[in-house]
């Protein structure tokens, strides 16, 4: 069916509680396996049917934010969903506590059982009050930053609006913008600090009354770390720093030759990969789609399908229009069984990203559309990142296509920005790891700490004072996740890892990738992250060879790789 003309009707609230409530009864008196299953699928046929409507009504809102009815409807979702998680929460509780336990768990596996645990855990009634100061803490933090006011050139700009200046190819100019957002850091030091120091405090104090050591064990638990720890992330670091790192630094020496400066170069000189700016791509943004229809179209039958249902069925909103939400998602309508993808095309790379980026998301959960229950559907977040991040280097053989004259040039900075993301995504880890393990640390041992960590990951960067905010070791405040979201970011550094083990098998063998890269999305989240890997005959992030095989490839690639002409 069209997007348009999938039909939407607000569900009655106290009906759905209802609903809820007496399906969870429903569980608890089932007097056999068939009876618990047969309410098992009915409340999940329940819960596609309340995600589909909720989801229809948060598109149509972001797609054109001046319409009224999809406005209220958007209100009343916001309203409804806190009260339904309560119902939801009372399923999984009589879930976990059904005596058909083994039954389910050899029909469905028992990820939703260890899932179902985790989440006990990072919970108790006593907790509330911090819960809600964090909220409120994380959001005064978001707030200061989106009302930046940074002076600059003789006008006033936010700080998205300073990132093209940031790589402007004049030196002069490109440096006097890194200057300028550093001062307003600077400026802000003492609310920026004292936010962070009331968060790491506070989160220690929940780890405490919930029993544990202080916040770690707790903030693994709230990602849903279903397979790993924190040693084996140490293991993983440990191999960042002695494969990566050295690969990364090469990639920068480079640089620093291609744009006539001396290594170690500055914060705002290593942000300038070429002076002749970023790979641009070629065409109209219904060009772009087309091309994209060939890339999945020659890529795989799988994909084919899969490509042209999203374009027949108008599952792509991606042109920027009037009263457009801004950004970008990609999200699914369970009913419907079909993923959809919202962006709003600017003319730069990011616009091939929603291709094959964004459709790696959506071309797992189109896999995955029948798959129960619902929840197995996604897996966790850095497993998520892994369809998303080896679809984007899956598509290189059709960059020409996207980027016309610039596919070399793609290429090159697509893989070395890989390269050197990992480096800086795990000592966005690592540091958070010692601010919990050191809740007691003044705002300067904080500073000293991202300091002494940029030494280690990112000996690249040249610490003179002529950006004060960041050779004074503060440029982890401008990082989001480290108050917002703790211990998220090193997802994306597994996630990038594995994408570059398919990154290094398509060198050698386009068939072999494709067919992992299958066995690991067919799997949906039906297994933890180190399982699904394990299915698909991939080697682990936590395993010391897999960082070591694929740097020693990319390192030979990258050395042979021919950038005459590109500066
Ligand atoms: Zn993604």
């Amino acid at each position: 069916m069209k997007f348009s003309e999938m039909p939407y009707e607000r569900p009655d609230l106290e009906q759905m509680k209802a609903d809820q409530a007496a399906l969870t009864e429903k569980l608890k008196n089932a007097k056999s396996y068939e009876e618990a299953k047969a309410v098992f699928l009915e409340q999940d046929q329940a819960v596609r049917h309340i995600q589909t409507q909720a989801t229809l009504a948060s598109i149509r809102h972001s797609i054109d934010t001046r319409d009224e009815f999809y406005n209220n409807e958007e209100k009343f979702w916001n309203a409804a969903m806190p009260e339904l998680n309560e119902y939801t929460q009372q399923w999984g509780l009589a879930l976990l506590s059904t005596p058909f336990r083994k039954d389910f768990e050899a029909e469905y596996g028992s990820l939703m059982f260890i899932n179902g645990e985790i989440q006990l855990k990072t919970f108790s009634p006593e907790i509330i009050p911090e819960l809600q100061q964090e909220n409120d803490l994380t959001q005064e933090y978001e707030k200061l930053l989106a009302s930046a006011q940074i002076p600059f050139e003789g006008k006033i700009y936010t700080i998205s609006q300073m990132s093209p200046f940031k790589t402007d190819p004049d030196d002069a100019r490109r440096l006097a913008a890194w200057k300028a957002e550093g001062q307003w850091y600077k400026d802000n030091q003492d609310k920026l600090d004292d936010i962070y120091d009331k968060l790491v405090k506070l989160r220690d104090a929940m780890g405490k009354k919930l029993g544990y050591e202080g916040y770690t064990t707790l903030g693994y638990y709230r990602m849903n770390r279903n397979c790993y720890d924190k040693n084996d992330v140490e293991k993983f670091r440990q191999a960042v720093v002695k494969y990566l790192v050295p690969v990364a630094d090469s990639i920068y020496r480079e640089q620093a030759k291609r744009i006539g400066k001396e290594y170690p170069m500055s914060f705002a000189d290593n942000a300038l990969e070429f002076r002749s700016g970023n790979p641009r791509p070629v065409g109209t943004p219904d060009e772009i789609l087309a091309q994209g229809r060939k890339f999945y179209d020659e890529l795989s039958p799988e994909t084919s399908v899969f490509f042209r249902s999203m374009l027949d069925n108008e599952m792509l909103d991606v042109l920027s229009t009037e009263g457009k939400q801004g950004g970008g998602y990609c999200t699914g309508l369970p009913d419907y069984e079909t993923p959809f993808i919202f962006a709003n095309f600017n003319g730069t790379q990011h616009d091939v990203e929603v291709v094959t980026h964004e459709a790696g998301h959506a071309f797992a959960e189109w896999t995955n559309r029948k798959r129960v229950p619902i929840d197995y559907v996604w897996p966790t977040m850095e497993a998520c990142e892994v369809h998303s991040m080896s679809m984007e280097f899956m598509a290189w053989p059709w960059a020409e296509g996207f980027f016309g004259d610039d596919a070399r040039k793609f290429r090159y900075s697509h893989l070395s920005a890989a390269l050197t993301f990992i480096p800086y995504g795990t000592m966005v880890d690592h540091f958070q790891h010692e601010m919990y393990a050191h809740p007691e640390f003044t705002p300067a041992q904080r500073h000293q700490c991202w300091k002494e960590l940029l030494g280690v990951y990112m000996p690249w960067m040249k610490l003179d004072g002529e950006i004060p905010f960041y050779s004074d070791g503060e440029g982890w405040q401008r990082q989001h996740h480290i108050y917002s979201s703790p211990f998220y970011y090193i997802d994306y550094c597994l996630a990038q890892t594995v994408s570059l083990q398919f990154w290094a098998l398509l060198q050698k063998d386009r068939k072999e990738a494709w067919d992992k890269y299958m066995a690991y999305t067919e799997q949906g989240g039906s297994h933890v992250f180190t399982e699904l890997l394990k299915n698909a005959e991939l080697e682990s992030p936590f395993e010391e060879k897999c960082l070591r095989g694929v740097c020693e490839v990319a390192a030979k690639w990258l050395k042979e790789y021919d950038l005459t002409g590109i500066v």
